[in-house]
């Protein structure tokens, strides 16, 4: 069992971060924001690959100008990305934002900060200051990165407590694994502000997938971390399947497939690896959580994959289906997907139908 830092609670529109609640799984559009349509396409793919928070750039007041119209379509709370310019502060917020992004000792001038907190404490807008270790501040050069970016975080949030506002949350990112894991480590003995985790610039799906598992799960592991995005140069809702992964292998959510497959050897007789590829693209958009295997062969399969709610296990042309670890039936290799998905299908149907006898009984 992991012990969670105890992180303090606040809320993304309805989506509760911190205090327990359980890891909220983040991503950004890679749209361009004045682009309403694309963007919110965008956002309802993700929030169907399981996205809970959806965070947009918004560079020029053009971007700022659309955000309302994201916002009433979106399925999901809407996260502004701002950089410099209060003015964009204050129009995402006018513009029904759940959250904002927003360094604020990178706004000149004070009364402009103040103005950009007051509208968001009236409107229970959280703020995430997120420290990137490509953009420290000038000065104390000589010391660790960890460090500086610590330093700096605890800069930004010095400026929002002096305004009375507490809604905060905080991202230390950097490419670097260890330097990413020290910053976090190092801020956690600092504050209570829930933590939002990446690793930057992480890579394409294949590396920034392991980085992102690695860096992510280190700190994940520790009971550190209250929502994550996993950054990866390619289809967004990547992002998400990655995310999801990295938190079921700790225990920390409970969604969807988890695929149980064997790496095949000599005794494997059947397409293994076709058979798990195709099983796991079919299964991808489950929501209900279901552990299924794929084996190589009906001697090792059942037995190695016992803790499956189903699988399959080949032999020569024909193969089996199995039920935690119990044979169900054998077949023919060429009906063992079709059967699969079949008895996926019936669990799926049975979970529902116990949670609404359950439903039922507790109104
Ligand atoms: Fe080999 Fe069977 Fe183990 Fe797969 S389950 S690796 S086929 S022994």
């Amino acid at each position: 069992m992991i012990r969670r830092r105890a992180s303090r609670p606040l809320q993304i529109g309805g989506v509760p971060i911190g205090g327990g609640a359980p890891v909220v799984v983040q991503s950004m559009t890679n749209t361009d924001t004045r682009d309403v349509e694309a963007t919110l396409g965008q956002i309802r793919r993700l929030h169907e690959c399981g996205c809970q928070i959806a965070r947009v750039a918004v560079p020029d007041i053009k971007a700022a100008r659309a955000l309302p119209s994201i916002k009433n379509e979106s399925p999901i709370p809407v996260v502004a990305d701002i950089h410099f310019d209060y003015r964009l502060a204050l129009a995402a917020i006018e513009g029904g934002v759940d959250g904002l992004r927003l360094n604020p000792g990178n706004i000149r001038r004070r009364e402009q900060v103040a103005a950009v907190v007051k509208e968001a404490r009236d409107r229970s807008v959280p703020i995430r200051i997120g420290v990137n270790a490509g953009s420290l501040p000038p000065g104390n050069e000589d010391k660790p990165t960890p460090q500086r970016m610590v330093e700096a975080a605890l800069g930004h949030i010095r400026i929002l407590e002096d305004l009375d506002f507490d809604l905060i949350k905080v991202s230390l990112k950097a490419f670097d694994v260890p330097t990413t894991v020290e910053a976090y480590r190092l801020m956690a003995e600092r504050v209570s502000y829930p933590f939002h985790l990446g690793i930057t610039e992480a890579g394409t799906p294949r590396t920034g997938s392991i980085r992102s598992a690695v860096g992510l799960g280190i700190l994940l592991a520790e009971g550190l971390g209250d929502t994550i995005r996993v950054s990866l140069t390619g289809d967004p809702c990547d992002e998400i399947s990655v995310a999801y992964e990295i938190l079921k292998a700790l225990g920390l959510r409970d969604k969807g497939l988890t695929l149980i497959s064997c790496p095949s050897c000599g005794r494997t007789e059947i397409d293994l690896i076709g058979l798990a590829h195709r099983v796991e693209e079919k299964l991808l958009t489950l929501d209900r959580p279901i552990k299924v295997a794929v084996m190589g062969c009906v001697v090792n399969g059942p037995g190695e994959a016992r803790e499956a709610d189903i699988g399959i296990a080949g032999g020569r042309g024909k193969g089996i289906l199995f039920r935690k670890g119990e044979v169900i039936r054998t077949m023919p290799e060429a009906e063992l997907l079709s059967a699969l998905l079949t008895e996926v299908d019936a669990l799926v149907a049975a979970g529902e139908r116990q949670e609404a006898v359950t439903g039922l009984g507790e109104s």
